[in-house]
């Protein structure tokens, strides 16, 4: 198959379509705008990273995302599909393609570690028992936890804790995965482990990630564009290499000399 270059203008990025887009998205508490007139998209297989300080409406556009919160104006779209406004039914559909990680892991305690992982897929999607254990005992194993099927999660340390939440939310095979602080709760000797099981599923899967992190090496090892935020806006984006090494804003020099 030949391909007819001419059609294409030079500058043409290869073909991408937006799986995330935020059109004017306006999210208040009260009377506190958190969230004003918000634009932005993110393509199919990106990695980007939401950088700011504290209350700058990061986690709030993870939990839109999450339909954990509405907006009050704006749409959301997923895959070309309304998320927001939508019925709560289409809703329930298209939020099916999202997973999302938390700082506090939120296992289900009084389960085993297996059942954890294949509880949604059998619930939600309709998964075979038989299927859903087959796929999670893989996934645990991708996390470095084939041993612990049948443990609880009081048993495991907060670093094994957050593998068996990641490989939770991929057992549903999403299209997106968010992450928010994922390794801030953890003890500082169990990071590295959290973060290797992250680098290695951006490098070998075809995910969309969205993650929200103070942890600058990793943002920079598997973003391809940074986002800056200040106040619910984007101040400045781009690739970790321009944000990290060359910033156009003093908020970001700032914030990134207050945390690097
Ligand atoms: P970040 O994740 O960047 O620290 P958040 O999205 O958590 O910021 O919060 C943005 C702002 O929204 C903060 O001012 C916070 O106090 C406010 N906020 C977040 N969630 C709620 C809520 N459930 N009720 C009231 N205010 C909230
Ligand atoms: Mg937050």
């Amino acid at each position: 198959m030949s391909v007819d270059s001419s059609k294409q203008p030079a500058d043409a990025l290869p073909e991408r379509s937006p799986l995330i887009r935020l059109d004017r998205v306006t999210k208040r508490f009260g009377e506190n705008t958190v969230l004003d007139h918000l634009d932005f998209s993110v393509d199919a297989g990106r990695h980007v990273t939401l950088i700011g300080p504290s209350g700058s409406g990061k986690t709030t556009i993870l939990r839109l995302l999450m339909t954990l919160t509405k907006p009050d104006e704006g749409t959301i779209t997923v895959g070309g599909e309304q998320l927001f406004p939508a019925s709560e039914k289409r809703r329930r559909e298209v939020r099916k393609k999202i997973g999302m990680v938390f700082q506090q892991f939120n296992l289900f305690p009084n389960m085993t570690v297996l059942r954890n992982v294949t509880e949604a897929p059998v619930t939600v999607l309709g998964l075979s028992r038989d299927e859903a254990e087959a796929r999670a005992r893989e996934l645990l194993d991708m996390v470095g936890l084939a041993d612990k099927c049948d443990a609880r999660p009081s048993r495991l340390s907060g670093g094994q804790q957050q593998r068996v939440a990641i490989a939770r939310a991929l057992a549903m095979r999403p299209q997106v995965l968010l992450l928010d602080e994922v390794t801030s709760a953890l003890d500082p000797e169990l990071v590295a482990g959290v973060l290797d099981v992250l680098r290695d599923i951006a490098r070998s899967t075809d995910i969309t990630m969205l993650c929200v992190t103070h942890e600058m090496n990793f943002a920079r090892d598997i973003s391809d564009q940074v986002l800056m935020f200040d106040s619910g806006r984007i101040i400045e984006s781009g690739t970790p290499e321009k944000i990290f090494a060359d910033p156009e804003h003093e908020r970001t020099r700032e914030f990134l000399g207050a945390v690097l």
